[in-house]
């Protein structure tokens, strides 16, 4: 048995993780983001020891501890090295576990954990190279070779939400312009809607409250024949589609996994995305264009199994 931990701004989720990556138990809390790092990681300690105990199972019988922690980890010893939202910078997250709860414990980023989980046992298993985009509140990613999550240099490898894709073009959070996150993140597509429907007064993007408009809205009322939810939904995927393209050519991998609420689409976003994708790439490519099939799950099973991939 695995504990697996996903460390996010708002929340510790962890769940107990069997050989087969199946969840067979699950709690969180609230992370409470500003507080001290010893808090943190004393919540998070006490939730695997409650979960152990409630599954009637000891700590020792605990293979490993993994935790998904946002930001650049140093996955060799566990250190977080910098982190946007919460006081972890510089805290060797492993060793600090490792004395509150007897078990070995391995730290990754939450993005590689989540495409390591796809590939062990989700959309991408079975494939050799693959890489998995998420598209959240920005682009994150997670490049697989061989069985390993591939970090580069210092742990800094895969940042797909920062390719450039539009010279000069929207401000993005990183202080460059044009990033591929700047348009095909959740909220990209959520801004181009709101845009979309200031613009087009008689759309059905006015029936609903414009603070209502979510990564959804567009496709829905695309279903229903709306023409300027149309336009959005193809512009959309004509921004994924340069992206993906940039990443399929120089990494040509055996599947992309596309992740994030937005994946949820399924083939009503991929039909198109593979279209766009084909005129796209100029040359005839063998890689499978596919959606997540872990879900919000990715992230404790990727990091419960971080113990079988020396990140
Ligand atoms: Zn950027």
């Amino acid at each position: 048995m695995y504990a697996g931990i996903d460390l996010g701004g708002t929340n510790i989720a962890a769940g107990l993780v069997d050989e087969n990556g199946k969840i067979v138990i699950k709690d969180s809390v609230p992370a409470g983001a500003k507080r001290p790092s010893g808090e943190i990681i004393a919540d998070m300690a006490n939730l695997v020891k409650k979960l152990a105990k409630e599954y009637g199972i000891e700590m020792s019988e605990l293979s490993s501890i993994g935790i998904g922690s946002p930001g650049l980890i140093d996955s060799d010893n566990g250190i977080v090295l910098q982190i946007a939202n919460l006081n972890l910078a510089n805290v060797n997250l492993a060793e600090e576990m490792e004395k509150l709860t007897g078990v070995k414990t391995y730290v990754g980023n939450d993005a590689n954990c989540a495409a390591y989980a796809e590939h062990l046992y989700g959309a991408s298993s079975g494939a050799n190279f693959s890489v998995m985009v998420t598209l959240g509140t920005g682009i994150g990613g997670g490049i697989i070779l061989k069985n390993k999550v591939y970090t580069g240099h210092r742990f800094g490898a895969g940042e797909i939400g920062h390719l450039i894709i539009a010279a000069g073009g929207k401000k993005c959070g990183c202080g460059r312009r044009g990033c591929f996150e700047a348009y095909a993140s959740a909220s990209g597509l959520i801004n181009m809607t709101k845009h979309k429907a200031i613009d087009n007064p008689a759309s059905l993007l006015n029936s609903i409250p414009i603070n209502e408009i979510n990564g959804k809205t567009a496709f829905d009322f695309a279903k229903q024949g709306d023409h300027a939810s149309q336009e959005v939904v193809d512009e959309y995927i004509n921004y994924l589609a340069i992206g993906i393209g940039d990443l399929l050519r120089i990494l040509y991998p055996d599947v992309i996994v596309i992740g994030g609420g937005i994946s949820k689409e399924g083939e009503n976003l991929l039909v198109p995305l593979r279209k766009k994708l084909r005129e796209e790439v100029a040359f005839d490519y063998e890689t499978e264009i596919v959606a997540a099939k872990l879900g919000n799950d990715a992230g404790i099973v990727g990091a419960a199994m971080l113990e079988k991939t020396v990140l």
